[in-house]
């Protein structure tokens, strides 16, 4: 085939274009929606933005069948990701879907665990360990302990009660507990997000789970009193897992302070490490800061 020197030199410039976008996004990335209580129509677009917009990542979706409908050909390819956000609470996948989901966490795959997606399958053990904490769908103490932080150290407490719970939306403080790992190192201690819901009473099982950020819970607004956690890791098999309770609808997505977590917590899940710098409009202990 002829092909004259100019649209040669466009697809030649495509072919640099193209490799370069290969260079610049090494991390391949699948949002897994379809059903939640929640927005999930208008929050997965904004994740997958937030997740491109680093130049780190591809962004696939996985969208499930409606609730209620013949969820048997639902089967993602979780193997072919460096993580997987979780944006998805309601029927149970095929068991099949299960087991590559766990494989995939055991041998490596990362995990984020956004918002209300710590509600899904409580009765699937294997996601109760990969989350570490959840909340709602029946969920009590035969889950696990709360954890909370007190006296400067995390706690595990037992106490019976419910697991899932938050007062009404209201603008709260984050403070680092674990300065140290890759995804809270360099933020300031102390930074607001916006008015949100502040989950607190999660619970399960816990294990290999570190603590990043918490957020005091004013009983007087609704809370438990306590410092809940907000911001953690699990570690499942040789799987990297990243929980962030922040971000009820798009609107709280504008937040900085969820922007940059999720960020960095998507990366540190699909690598083990953190290469962002901490942006100028970082909120402060004071002020929180939105990007629209
Ligand atoms: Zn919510």
């Amino acid at each position: 085939m002829m092909m004259c020197r100019r649209c040669f030199g466009a697809l030649a410039l495509w072919a640099v274009m193209a490799a370069v976008a290969l260079a610049a996004a090494p991390y391949k990335a699948l949002i897994v929606d379809g059903q939640n209580a929640h927005d999930w129509k208008s929050t997965t677009p904004v994740l997958k933005r937030l997740l491109e917009e680093t130049g780190l990542f591809t962004v696939d979706v996985a969208t499930s069948p409606p609730r209620g409908a013949d969820m048997g050909g639902f089967k993602p390819n979780f193997a072919a990701y460096d993580v997987v956000v979780c944006n998805y609470q309601g029927d149970p996948w095929p068991e099949e879907t299960k087991r590559a989901f766990v494989e995939y966490v055991n041998s490596g795959g990362g995990v984020v665990v956004y918002h209300f997606a710590c509600a899904a399958f409580p009765d699937w053990k294997e996601y109760n360990e990969i989350i570490g904490l959840g909340g709602w769908g029946r969920r009590n103490e035969k889950w696990g302990p709360y954890v909370r932080w007190r006296d400067g150290k995390i706690v595990r407490d037992m106490t019976p009660g419910r697991g899932g719970g938050h007062g009404p939306a209201q603008e709260f403080q984050l403070v680092v507990r674990e300065p140290n790992h890759p995804i809270t190192r360099g933020l300031p201690k102390r930074f607001m997000h916006v008015k949100d819901e502040l989950y607190g009473w999660l619970r399960g099982p816990a294990k290999n789970l570190t603590v990043l950020a918490t957020a005091f819970a004013p009983k007087e607004k609704g809370g438990s009193g306590e410092h809940e956690p907000l911001l953690f890791t699990v570690r499942y098999g040789k799987g990297r897992v990243f929980q962030n309770a922040l971000g009820h609808t798009a609107e709280q997505l504008k937040s900085v302070a969820f922007i940059v977590t999720f960020q960095r917590g998507a990366e540190w899940a699909a690598s083990g490490k953190v290469t962002q710098p901490v942006p100028d409009d970082f909120p402060t202990a004071e002020r929180a800061s939105v990007r629209e």
